[in-house]
């Protein structure tokens, strides 16, 4: 079995659901005793969020280096990064380290491709609902249709995360809104909807709404034990 490196933190909420789900698809898979071998390096959001506030990318991109550096050092085998927002930065992290990264969007493209689905909802931070780092890797690398809410709506599925997720409030009128708000993207062409924000799964959950929901955290964690698994088949293949 690989060791699997998780860069997590952000939030710790979301590497809670990361870590209880690697263990548990490693336990359905091996049985028994068995446990995943990994390591964590988990950072304060505090000082990420307050890099993020005043765009400091630059900054950010140093500090998640130096934590995936760590990571390899303590002898992970590969890499994930536990949020979809610092994704951003993807690049600089696996331009400095000798392992490879397994992105989170690739592992959430393969998984909606296999589902037959090619026009998806997306939500998350604003930086990954506009930026092209996540939806132009989306359309351009896997050939998916990628739909974002309109700008209001992205303004309340940012506030809630940062307002509400990531400091583990989980409220039901912030369901109702998400749910409200998913229900237009299904409206608009949507398939299937990407939770692409860590803590979303906390919120909204399968059969909540009538498509398929990709929840990234499960995706990538999954992904990740099927890679240090060795397993062939729906693997995506860091890099
Ligand atoms: N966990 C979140 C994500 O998946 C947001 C927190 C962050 O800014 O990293 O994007």
């Amino acid at each position: 079995m690989k060791t699997i490196g998780l860069i997590g933190g952000m939030s710790w909420e979301s590497s809670l659901s990361y870590y209880r789900i690697i263990n548990e698809t490693v336990k359905a898979k091996l049985g028994g005793f068995h446990s995943a071998k990994c390591i964590l390096y988990s950072v304060d959001f505090a000082e990420i969020e307050h890099l993020q506030e005043q765009g400091k990318w630059q900054e950010m991109a140093q500090m998640l280096i130096d934590a995936a550096r760590n990571v390899e050092k303590g002898g992970a085998d590969f890499v994930i990064l536990c949020t979809n927002t610092m994704h951003k930065m993807a690049d600089d992290i696996q331009a400095n380290i000798d392992i490879p990264f397994m992105h989170i969007a690739d592992a959430t493209a393969q998984r909606v491709k296999a589902s037959g689905i090619k026009k998806v909802g997306l939500l998350g931070t604003r930086v990954t609902m506009e930026e092209e780092f996540y939806k132009g890797r989306l359309a351009q690398k896997h050939g998916l249709e990628v739909l974002i809410p309109n700008d209001e709506d992205r303004e309340i599925v940012h506030r809630v995360i940062y307002d509400e997720l990531v400091v583990g409030r989980i409220r039901r009128e912030s369901k109702a809104r998400y749910i409200d708000i998913i229900q237009r993207l299904i409206d608009a062409g949507a398939e299937g909807i990407i939770l692409g924000c860590t803590e979303i799964g906390l919120l909204v959950q399968a059969g909540d709404c009538r498509v398929p929901l990709f929840d990234t955290t499960e995706v990538h964690a999954t992904a990740a034990v099927e890679y240090a698994l060795g397993e062939a088949s729906g693997v995506a293949k860091p890099g």
